[in-house]
């Protein structure tokens, strides 16, 4: 049975923590494949995004060159309306069948924010949720209704593996990367060697990208 991993963002721009957590995604759970996809329209940011859908897709693509089992998804960038997780899980699921292994990605900032998102509680009956532990993330601080679902949904083993409905905190060590205080760097025009794949900072000079951007 398959076993698909998608991890949605802004990449704004994609960066090492983003490849990091896909990897750790795709070797802890041992997925198949992990579909980076880059939203189109982001509707729970205070701004849009700095770089267009399709520069972003494009960094995504130079940033996973290569790396075995990580595949750029373009759904939400062709897709013109808002990018709702829990619209392309469902397309994800009509797609792979019942019995798919399904996992989504987020960060533990997502995790607090979930309950604003649309249809959140429909995540869980359509996928697995993988949290990736930021730093300064205290689930004392998770409003109830998902503190609740983080102490009930979770497992430790995987001695019993499901389609959908479960909550995992991936092992990983929190890494202390933001694309904000990229951004904020380049824009600087100090260094982000290291933190961003160089191919991508190769795109970002060519395109002139985050030269004024203030967050
Ligand atoms: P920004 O600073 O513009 O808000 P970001 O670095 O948080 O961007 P996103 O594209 O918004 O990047 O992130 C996509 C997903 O990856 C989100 O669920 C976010 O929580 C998670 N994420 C990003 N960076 C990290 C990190 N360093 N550790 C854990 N999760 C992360």
């Amino acid at each position: 049975m398959k076993r698909i991993g998608l991890y949605g963002g802004t990449f704004d721009p994609i960066h090492c923590a983003h490849l990091r957590l896909a990897a750790a995604l795709r070797d802890e759970l041992q997925l198949d494949e992990v579909r980076l996809v880059p939203a189109g329209q982001p509707y729970h940011r205070d701004h849009g995004p700095h770089a267009s859908a399709r520069q972003r897709l494009d960094m995504v693509r130079l940033a996973i060159k290569g790396e075995p089992g990580l595949i750029a998804d373009d759904r939400e960038v062709r897709r013109q309306k808002n990018a709702y997780t829990v619209d392309t899980l469902q397309e994800l699921r009509t797609e792979l069948g019942p019995d798919a292994e399904l996992w989504c990605l987020i960060g533990g900032d997502s995790l607090a924010r979930l309950p604003s998102w649309h249809h959140w509680q429909d995540i869980f009956t359509l996928a697995n949720l993988a949290v990736a532990l930021r730093p300064g993330f205290d689930p004392a601080h998770l409003e109830p209704a998902i503190r609740a679902e983080w102490q009930t949904r979770q497992v430790f083993d995987f001695s019993n593996r499901t389609p959908s409905g479960t909550i995992r905190a991936l092992t990983l060590a929190p890494v202390d990367v933001s694309a904000t205080r990229i951004r904020a760097r380049l824009a600087a025009g100090e260094d982000a060697g290291g933190l961003v794949p160089a191919a991508v900072l190769d795109y970002i000079r060519q395109q002139q990208l985050y030269r004024n951007t203030l967050a």
